[in-house]
């Protein structure tokens, strides 16, 4: 009998509960006993365990956040730090440990398993910036998250005739602003990937006034120090296109919420291949999507791959925004 652990780390995202009950619920069911460890690597390190049943995970596939909390740990970093976390996972008689996070958090596991430790990784992220996938746990829940807002922005951007400018997260991926950018129906998407100059923006927002337009939404990436920051833009588009400007940056509110029936499907087939995985005996790979099927491959491998845009996704809303 395997007995797992499990932990979730790095930025939380919409789905992860899903997820840790998908392994929970899995690993029960083929006879294993699973540990949920508690603010993921500083847990481990603290001992923060305890033995998970079936119905530990009851309630909350809907819920967002995660169960087991997250926490980001430099002492996993080290060394030491991760010596120590392989000694208390010994202690408790785990033999392997599904990570839920992002990139970080892979390394994280990419260390383990380099210390023959085995480790599966499960994509939990709203930032869609793992090249080897096609979506990460909380994305779409994200996603749906902005669009929310930019509907309820532009409400008020058509009443005062205003440009609006919505910043979105990602870090350095502009997947969430582009795709959220396109179902919004966004007039502007900056994303970290593209460089345009902010009198581009600017000669852009004019034509499109003569033309009639009274009002406008612009949704930016947060990573996009190349061209500006949105108070940047802001300034721009005030003095050369004599814009009534407000900027709302939509922050923390997209890393919560119920997670979207997409993120919960998702998080379970993650959570039950990645069990599956462990019990094939096979460990140091991350499970992801690719054309809707669920795939794995070697953890390494996955984060060794840089992240690519949709650039053709991008150049359409440029024509759909016209
Ligand atoms: P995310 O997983 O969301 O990308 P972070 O990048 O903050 O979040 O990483 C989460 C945690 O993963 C870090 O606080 C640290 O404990 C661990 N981690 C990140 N990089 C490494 C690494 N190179 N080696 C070991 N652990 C790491």
């Amino acid at each position: 009998m395997k007995t797992i652990g499990i932990l979730t780390s790095g930025g939380d995202a919409p789905g992860m509960n899903a997820a840790i009950r998908a392994v929970v619920r899995s690993a029960i069911y083929y006879g294993c006993k699973v540990y949920g460890i508690n603010r993921g690597y500083k847990g481990l390190l603290e001992e923060d365990l305890m033995e998970m049943n079936l119905s530990s995970v009851g309630d909350i596939i809907h819920r967002g956040g995660t169960m087991l909390k997250s926490s980001r740990c430099e002492e996993f970093k080290t060394e030491e730090g991760r010596k120590l976390g392989v000694k208390v996972l010994k202690k408790y008689g785990i033999d392997c440990l599904v990570v839920i996070g992002g990139d970080g958090s892979f390394n994280g596991a990419k260390k383990l398993s380099e210390m023959g430790f085995p480790a599966i990784g499960i994509p939990g992220t709203i930032d869609n910036d793992l090249e080897y996938t096609d979506y990460t746990i909380g994305f779409d829940t994200a996603m749906n998250t902005v669009i929310d807002a930019i509907g309820k922005i532009r409400d008020t951007s058509s009443s005062h005739e205003r440009v609006n400018i919505v910043e979105v997260m990602g870090r350095n991926c502009g997947d969430l602003a582009l795709y959220a950018g396109i179902a919004g129906g966004a007039e502007t998407i900056i994303v970290p990937e593209v460089d345009v100059k902010l009198d581009e923006i600017a000669l852009r927002l004019k034509t499109t006034q003569k033309r009639g337009k009274r009002h406008s939404i612009i949704v930016m990436a947060e990573g996009v120090e190349k061209v500006g920051s949105a108070s940047d833009l802001k300034k721009v588009l005030t003095e050369q296109a004599g814009a009534d400007v407000r900027v709302t940056v939509l922050g923390h509110v997209q890393r919560g919420g119920s997670p979207t029936a997409f993120d919960r499907i998702l998080a379970s087939r993650f959570g039950y291949r990645a069990v599956e995985l462990l019990l094939e005996g096979k460990s140091s790979r991350v499970v992801g999507i690719k054309d809707n099927k669920i795939i794995d491959l070697d953890i390494q491998e996955a984060l060794a791959m840089p992240k690519t845009f949709n650039r053709e996704l991008y150049e359409m809303a440029k024509v759909l925004s016209i």
